[in-house]
């Protein structure tokens, strides 16, 4: 089976890793993607979070990373794969995903979203909650692998912070 994870991942943290890790050793391929969406401000371009993505996954010879713009269900169409893998954190995930998964079995009813939970301890992890750390100077070490705390702190010293999305 080939699944494809999206998201936004500004930055990736373990919470997605987790997913990534526990969800490849289930299925032949996963297609990790990073939505291009001009209308969320964001502190990583696109190319800088596919590119700290294909670091972290190189190991693990089923992952494949790329990006995309406008509807999944276009793109799973245009990689021919018919599966989408969301996390799931606490309770207040859950409506949210599930309106995006219900929205996207309406406009193709191929599309299948599964659900994974996160671990236990990543429950309250967002990519959100790690940059307003790292943007008031605290620590985040346990939150994000090493590769992604180097750039965020050479983000933060840039001034990067100005543009992301914090909430
Ligand atoms: P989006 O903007 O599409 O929600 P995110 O990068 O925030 O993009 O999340 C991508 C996916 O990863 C979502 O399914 C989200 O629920 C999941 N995710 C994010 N953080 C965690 C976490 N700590 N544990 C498990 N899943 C997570």
């Amino acid at each position: 089976m080939r699944v494809v994870y999206p998201g936004s991942f500004d930055p990736p943290t373990n919470g997605h890793l987790d997913i990534i890790l526990r969800s490849s050793k289930l299925v032949d391929k996963l297609v990790v993607a990073v939505l291009k969406n001009p209308s969320k401000k964001s502190m990583f371009s696109v190319d800088e979070r596919v590119d700290m993505l294909k670091e972290l996954t190189k190991d693990i010879h089923n992952v494949s990373v790329t990006s995309f713009s406008g509807l999944l269900v276009d793109f799973c169409r245009e990689i021919e794969c018919k599966t989408v893998i969301r996390g799931l954190r606490a309770v207040t995930d859950f409506e949210y995903e599930f309106q995006i998964a219900l929205t996207n079995k309406t406009m193709d009813e191929e599309i299948e979203t599964l659900f994974m939970p996160t671990n236990t301890q990543n429950l309250w992890l967002s990519s959100s909650v790690v940059k307003e750390i790292a943007i008031f100077g605290g620590s985040y070490d346990k939150m994000v692998p090493d590769i992604v705390k180097q750039k965020l702190e050479k983000k933060v010293y840039e001034g990067g912070f100005k543009d992301a999305r914090i909430h």
